[in-house]
């Protein structure tokens, strides 16, 4: 009796298994075997706590395609921006520099246009901008962020093109302020439209690059700090991905998750410039983010320590210097320390995140 129970239910499995491979098999063509996980496209997620009350958004700002010497077509950065889990970007082709125009068209615009339904599908915020791109030795490169019309600014004089950009209520940043230049003084014209105020964001990082004196500059002249990948080819995210980094990216603390909130949060200047695991950002920014980033909990004590776990709520490692000792606390983690019983505070350093030229961030974190 209990084998024919076994054979009956097993002849129902195999019924049911015959009949879902046929099925499968009448909707494909037969010598085709698909892998469909290879073809989706899956969305990293970057993970931040609400920091001052704000959210926080990664955005790239500085991005080039085929419409000036990119070498891809826009849809794709579309894409590699949502996969790599941005919540904006802006793509910024010069104006004036169009190797591939023969091929293209004459439009400045047209980038933005072949991107945007694309970014609209997958809710990924697109910032129409251009490069401003005068010599770097004497006036430098800029982006205009949140144009209109990308086509008037493309005029001869480089002041006309940024008092254009103004005009259209662009928000300027000067990029990489120390690409192939000597980055140790600020030049005069590029002094000038600070003091003037056309220029409101300097970047601190550009693609692989650091400039720690642009971020005493951005610091001491209230100027929004910026990091951003400048990517021409495809986004590399070979060698970044196995050594744990991001592409370069601006995190924006938003009232609200839309270009406006993006907008009003560069002009007060709430953003952390991420790359290579490293932030660099105002003083009281970098604590805030901290802050919201790491909770602690007590956990045990004996007569000489108590025990503590330190947990990251974010995406950014932090390397952590005190006891005397250098901590890595990575991203989404947790870890253990001890400190001397009766201990209030923790009196940390944290060696990854800059907060001027060549100075890091001290910041205690209180104990419970
Ligand atoms: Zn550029």
């Amino acid at each position: 009796m209990k084998n024919n129970i076994w054979f009956i239910r097993s002849f129902i499995v195999a019924c049911s298994a015959m009949i879902l491979f046929a099925t499968s098999l009448s909707a494909q063509n037969p010598n085709t075997v698909n892998f469909p996980a290879y073809s989706s496209q899956t969305r990293e997620i970057m993970t931040f706590p609400k920091v001052l009350d704000y959210e926080v958004l990664s955005c790239d700002f500085h991005i080039h395609t085929i419409f000036s010497d990119g070498l891809v077509w826009p849809t794709l950065r579309v894409s590699e921006a949502w996969t790599q889990g941005l919540d904006a970007m802006a793509i910024t082709d010069h104006i004036e520099y169009r190797p591939f125009k023969n091929y293209t068209n004459s439009d400045n615009n047209t980038s933005f246009d072949i991107a945007k339904s694309a970014a609209d599908q997958t809710g990924l915020l697109l910032i129409k901008g251009t490069e401003i791109t005068r010599k770097q030795s004497v006036f430098g490169h800029f982006n205009a962020l949140f144009i209109s019309d990308a086509n008037p600014i493309a005029v001869e004089d480089p002041k006309q093109a940024i008092v254009e950009a103004k005009k259209q209520n662009a928000f300027i940043i000067w990029n990489h302020p120390g690409w192939a230049v000597d980055s140790t003084y600020i030049k005069d014209f590029q002094e000038n439209l600070i003091k003037e105020g056309f220029v409101k964001g300097i970047e601190v990082y550009n693609s692989t690059e650091f400039y720690p004196r642009a971020l005493a500059w951005a610091i001491d002249r209230n100027l929004t700090i910026i990091a951003a990948g400048d990517v021409h080819g495809n986004v590399e995210s070979g060698t970044l991905k196995r050594e744990g980094v991001h592409r370069p990216m601006t995190l924006l603390l938003v009232k609200e998750h839309s270009l406006t909130g993006i907008r009003e949060a560069l002009n007060a200047g709430r953003t952390l410039a991420f790359f290579h695991n490293f932030l660099a950002a105002k003083e009281e920014i970098a604590k805030g983010f901290v802050e919201a980033s790491i909770s602690i909990k007590k956990e045990f004590s004996n007569d000489k320590s108590t025990f503590y776990t330190l947990t990251n709520k974010s995406s950014v490692p932090f390397k952590m210097f005190f006891n005397k000792d250098l901590y890595e606390l990575p991203a989404l983690s947790a870890i253990s320390v001890s400190v001397p019983k009766g201990a209030s505070k923790i009196s940390v350093v944290f060696e990854n995140i800059f907060v001027y030229e060549n100075r890091t961030l001290a910041h205690d974190l209180q104990l419970n």
